[in-house]
């Protein structure tokens, strides 16, 4: 695997903090499909669950890799908080879409994006796949994928802030898979 090839192109989407790891050690779990069908107000969107696969398919798919990339992203929250999430979170979607599709032209047919965050695209969600309004944008998170994304993290190595009330700055991980 040309790791190099590829974190050229990391660096050319201004993603520079990132690690490798073997998508096996991916950890997925019932609870993190509970947490989405109970509580999450992002429920039922065209990428989130239960529009995704079961959690053993999930599994199932993960394994189907040897490589993956878990990509951190960050931003400050100003004080006086007038930060635009919603417009950071597309920026940063796009650039994640276009890392997915260079590393696939770089012949990885198999490049897989997890996003950062639940596809909140359009004013007016679809809910299901067959009807969305851009399939191409619409990948779905690790979360909706059943990822303990704490865990996984974690256990690859990299730095993740515990919850706090007084929130400093955002940060978001997006997964890539890799073959
Ligand atoms: S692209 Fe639009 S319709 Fe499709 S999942 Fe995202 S928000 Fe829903």
């Amino acid at each position: 695997m040309p790791h190099t090839q590829i974190e050229t192109l990391l660096t050319q989407q201004g993603f520079t903090e990132y690690c490798w790891m073997n998508p096996n050690e991916i950890v997925v779990a019932q609870w993190v499909r509970m947490k989405c069908t109970f509580g999450c107000p992002d429920y039922g969107l065209g990428a989130c669950p239960p529009n995704t696969p079961s959690v053993e398919d999930c599994r199932a798919f993960f394994n189907e890799y040897s490589h993956g990339l878990i990509i951190k992203m960050r931003k400050e929250i100003g004080p006086d908080n007038d930060f635009k999430q919603a417009e950071w979170s597309e920026l940063m979607t796009t650039r994640l879409l276009e890392l997915e599709r260079m590393v696939f032209r770089k012949g990885f047919v198999k490049a897989f994006l997890l996003n950062h965050t639940c596809c909140n695209s359009c004013k007016k969600c679809s809910r299901n796949r067959i009807d969305c309004h851009d399939k191409r944008r619409a990948k779905p998170s690790p979360e909706a994928m059943a990822v303990d994304v704490f865990q996984t993290v974690k256990n690859a190595g990299m730095q993740i802030n515990e919850i706090s009330d007084k929130m400093t700055e955002i940060t978001r991980f997006a997964f890539l898979l890799v073959e």
